[in-house]
């Protein structure tokens, strides 16, 4: 569900006219929807009800402080992979106690800044980690709660830089040697075993490798349980999103003519691919949704700068770029790209670019859409997941302002970089 869509021809978010963003505001700019991000968190929490559960929300996704804020109040716990993400979850009046640290890479300061403020776990990629942990923890004479990430060797079926749940991945520790990791930690006098996790990737947009997964970890968790009287189970995140139709998919009506067919995924198939093996566990399950809860309630404003015909092509050229949204370069990312104001239902193909000196920076490529030209507005949607927190300053561009729309209300919940704020810190020598 999202809350994007035409009232008389132009683009609203919520109550609000997208254009007076634009205007108030300039473009680039990020605009998310708080109806959005909390009816997502709704649904997902209610199709998980029969299970005592958890959601994580995993900060990477969008971690502004106004979304975490958002979360918080509706209960979310938090998954965070750096000591920036939990000062940002502290920031917004997130608890500790509610969060889980991932990351295969923990420095000896963040785990010491992460055990001092109280998470809940930290979730352990690897023996050389758990070593680690112990000796920072035996340091500041605490006991470090933690769960080993178990990588089940499972195909996510997703783009292959965002699949995490394969042998060959850097990921976790393989499910044919987790046993023997289980009880190294539990040789650890600094530790205490809290939970097993898992993460098979994301913008999975099928139920079958979630079930696989559940299954193919189940009989390890129960005898887990047994043997070291752990209490959850936190089963990761990777729910995937709709892209094309973002639009229409913001509608029940779509959903009940789309929802279950292939490659569209819902909180309720999820949660009846996983609940019959899940729920038998008697643990409590975490779960760490990022892209589902925010993805679709974000959209990158832009304007048209030019349209310059080639003997080739026709390319719309806009004011925001791959440095403000990597998805397509990096992902090969598909995001549908709307005007703020409805013309005509002709279509002409075109490519859709932004300013930056790399090939790679475009939004759109052979695509029909309806005729732009200068100044007009667009939004680029589904922009609300590894969007601006993916952003940087290439081409000494400065960061987009995000404004959080609720209601017929806005928030600028961060400012623009001005020109200064992109040379702050830096000098030269006498
Ligand atoms: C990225 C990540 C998530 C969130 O993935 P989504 O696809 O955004 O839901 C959850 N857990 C871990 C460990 C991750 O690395």
């Amino acid at each position: 569900m999202h809350s994007f869509s035409y009232v008389d021809g132009t683009l609203r978010c919520e109550g609000v006219d997208l254009g007076e963003i634009a205007d108030r505001f300039a473009t680039p700019a990020y605009v998310y929807s708080s109806a959005t991000i909390r009816s997502n968190y709704r649904r997902l929490d209610a199709a998980l009800a029969p299970l005592d559960h958890l959601l994580c929300y995993a900060v990477k996704a969008n971690s502004n402080l106004a979304v975490l804020n958002l979360l918080s109040k509706l209960g979310s716990g938090f998954d965070i992979v750096s000591a920036g993400e939990l000062f940002r979850v502290l920031k917004a009046g997130g608890r500790a106690d509610r969060c889980t640290f991932a990351g295969v890479g923990k420095t000896r300061e963040e785990i010491a800044f992460a055990l001092r403020e109280g998470v809940y776990s930290f979730n352990v990629e690897s023996e050389g980690e758990l070593t680690r942990i112990n000796e920072v923890a035996g340091s500041l004479g605490l006991k470090a709660p933690v769960a080993i990430r178990v990588n089940p060797d499972v195909d996510a079926k997703t783009h292959k830089f965002i699949s995490t749940g394969k042998s060959k991945n850097k990921f976790g520790i393989g499910i044919d040697r987790a046993a023997e990791v289980y009880q190294v930690a539990a040789g650890l006098p600094h530790l205490k075993i809290r939970g097993v996790q898992t993460h098979i990737g994301s913008q999975i947009l099928e139920a079958s490798p979630f079930a696989e997964a559940a299954e193919k970890l189940a009989a390890l968790v129960r005898d887990l349980k047994q043997a070291y009287d752990i209490e959850f189970f936190d089963f990761g995140g990777g729910i995937g999103i709709v892209y094309d139709e973002a639009l229409e998919s913001g509608s029940p009506a779509w959903w009940e003519a789309h929802g279950s067919s292939t490659q569209r995924i819902t909180p309720e198939d999820y949660a009846a691919a996983i609940i019959p093996v899940l729920k038998p566990l008697g643990l409590r399950i975490l779960f760490e949704p990022g892209r589902f809860l925010v993805g679709n309630a974000g959209a990158l404003l832009s304007t048209v700068q030019y349209v310059k015909q080639t003997p080739a092509k026709t390319f719309t050229i806009i004011d925001a770029a791959m440095n403000d949204l990597i998805r397509p370069a990096l992902y090969e990312g598909w995001h549908e790209i709307v005007p703020l104001r409805q013309s005509t239902n002709e279509k002409t193909v075109m490519d859709v670019v932004g300013p930056v000196c790399e090939s790679g920076d475009f939004f759109a490529q052979d695509r029909p859409l309806a005729p732009l030209h200068p100044d007009d507005r667009v939004a680029v949607l589904s922009s609300g997941a590894y969007g601006f927190v993916m952003s940087s300053n290439y081409n000494s561009r400065p960061l987009l302002p995000e404004i959080l729309v609720d209601g017929e209300k806005f928030h600028l919940a961060r400012e623009r970089q001005s020109l200064e704020d992109l040379v702050r810190g830096e000098s030269i020598p006498e």
